[in-house]
């Protein structure tokens, strides 16, 4: 037999018991694999058989936009623009990180060209999807070793689209009992006849994401959203969890959120559900956290008795675009899968499933977790070091990634107006410094979502960068000196002087 890596070949080795029609598809595929492993020659050939490696980044991002150039070179300069910024100002984007080259080469594999509808191997629509099935397996597989889980899917296409499909597998679709438009809650027309299933959720002024319930976003159009919120010292209120989980007796209970610097009581979470008139599904939105957990750093919503536990792969994880679902239970994984296909999608992006495997594949390592550590250990620095300028933090501090500033009562004034300093004009200021962060709503905040009082801020990309604390109470300085002087022209030009010099010390290499 033809010399393919051991991992791979089990795939097509026929398996006992199997029914008739799936081991003549396990054995078609079979000889797929056999015939290409030895017809091809050279290079391809020692891959196949697991051989062959070297040890060089796979990618020249340079030479790549050269060549790209040669044909489209006002596309290019756009991308190339992009590089640029990557490499010379700071991004500090919670929900942005550096996919290593080795997940970039990945992404522009021929796997893009792939359709491979349907599950596991001999489980798909069309032929000449083997090699994507196991690359399927492996990312699968991955997930349920690092997260200590029993089911996985990977084939949604992102963070909101996973959403959409726990919801669509575990609730029941309908009206909301209100109907929240700009203007306030009305009571919603024929809502006995067909009511939504409830969710409680964290608001969204309070960190929860839009597929949390926003109004104007599908999860509010479908099912009956309503928000817990934070305590005055900004951590979830659990108490009024619980009361209000009382009261509307809801089908789901949501936990996690793109702009909450704390880790959660998944213990007391796992109570208020059971503790219902029919106990509520619990299901965990890691986004933002899972490569904190995949280190274990942050707790691991399925050892709290978690039924459902979604996360994007491009966050803390560090891999290309795209989610995984995980769970314990078989049911909840069979009407997932449903619901993601062919309930939501049709062909899944195995390019990106198989930057997922890879990702998934470093977790394993120390590497990896000495990453995460960094990144979890950077935002400690940074939060101590802003407060100690005087800055003012939702919460006081972080135990993940990210950092909320709070711009309220802090005497920033943006000199421009002499107004006080909002959220949108912060984030402004700061990017022509060289300080990419965004603008975000703060708990209570009465400004709009599109100005908003706050900015939030994450240690990814610093991490990746191989900075530690010296440079951490850089940051924090030029962030105060920027915050102080908003819309000083002078200062941004001094401060990006500051990151420039960061930048080069500190290169992108991944
Ligand atoms: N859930 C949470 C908590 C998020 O923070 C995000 C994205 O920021 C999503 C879901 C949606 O992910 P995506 O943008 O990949 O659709």
């Amino acid at each position: 037999m033809a010399d393919i890596h051991d991992g791979v070949r089990k795939y097509v080795e026929p398996v006992e018991g199997e029914k008739a029609m799936s081991a003549r598809s396990r054995a078609t595929i079979a000889t797929t694999f056999t015939s290409l492993a030895d017809h091809v020659e050279g290079a391809l050939k020692d891959l196949i058989a697991g051989v062959g490696g070297v040890d060089t980044p796979p990618l020249d991002d340079v030479a790549v936009l050269a060549s790209l150039s040669a044909t489209d070179p006002e596309l290019t300069s756009a991308i190339a623009l992009n590089e640029a910024q990557w490499r010379n100002y700071l991004v500090m984007i919670p929900s942005m990180n550096v996919a290593r080259k080795e997940v970039r080469a990945i992404l522009s594999s021929r796997l893009t060209d792939i359709y491979a509808e349907g599950f596991d191997i001999t489980g798909r629509y069309y032929t000449g999807t083997g090699p994507s099935s196991v690359v399927e397996d492996l990312a699968c597989e991955r997930a349920k070793e690092v997260f200590g889980a029993s089911f996985a899917n990977v084939q949604a296409l992102s963070g909101a689209p996973a959403n959409v499909a726990v919801y669509l597998a575990l609730l029941t679709p309908g009206l909301s009992e209100f109907t929240t438009t700009r203007d306030g809650q009305i009571p919603t027309e024929n809502y006995a006849a067909n009511p939504a299933d409830r969710v409680l959720a964290l608001g969204l002024a309070e960190g929860g994401h839009l597929t949390h319930g926003l109004f104007l976003n599908f999860s509010a159009k479908f099912f009956d959203f309503r928000h817990y919120g934070v305590t005055g010292e900004g951590f979830v209120d659990y108490d009024q969890m619980e009361r209000m989980a009382n009261e509307m007796q809801p089908a789901m209970i949501l936990v996690g959120a793109s702009a909450y610097p704390r880790d959660y009581d998944y213990d007391r979470v796992r109570r208020i559900c059971d503790s219902l008139e029919a106990p509520a599904i619990f299901m965990v939105d890691m986004a933002h956290y899972a490569g904190l957990v995949a280190a274990g750093l942050m707790k691991n919503p399925l050892e709290y008795g978690a039924d459902v536990v979604n996360f994007t792969t491009h966050k803390t994880l560090g891999g290309p675009r795209g989610a995984i679902i995980l769970t314990n239970d078989e049911k909840i994984h069979q009407k997932v899968r449903t619901a993601v296909f062919p309930g939501l999608q049709g062909g899944a992006h195995f390019n990106n499933i198989a930057g997922i495997a890879w990702i998934l594949g470093f977790a394993r390592t120390q590497a990896f977790k000495d990453l995460q550590k960094l990144i979890q250990d950077n935002a400690s620095v940074l939060s101590e070091a802003l407060q100690e300028n005087g800055i003012k933090l939702c919460s006081g501090g972080t135990d993940n990634h990210l950092i909320l500033i709070d711009l309220r009562g802090q005497d920033f004034t943006f000199q421009p107006t002499g107004k006080d300093l909002n959220g949108r004009q912060a984030s402004e200021c700061l990017e022509r410094s060289g300080l990419i962060i965004n603008r975000n709503g703060v708990p209570g905040d009465t400004r709009k979502p599109w100005v908003t009082s706050g900015i939030r801020m994450g240690t990814n990309v610093l991490a990746a960068r191989g900075m530690g604390a010296p440079e951490m109470e850089e940051i924090a300085g030029l962030v105060h000196r920027v915050l102080t002087n908003a819309g000083d022209p002078a200062v941004e030009a001094e401060v990006r002087e500051k990151v420039f010099a960061l930048t080069a010390k500190y290169p992108l290499t991944v």
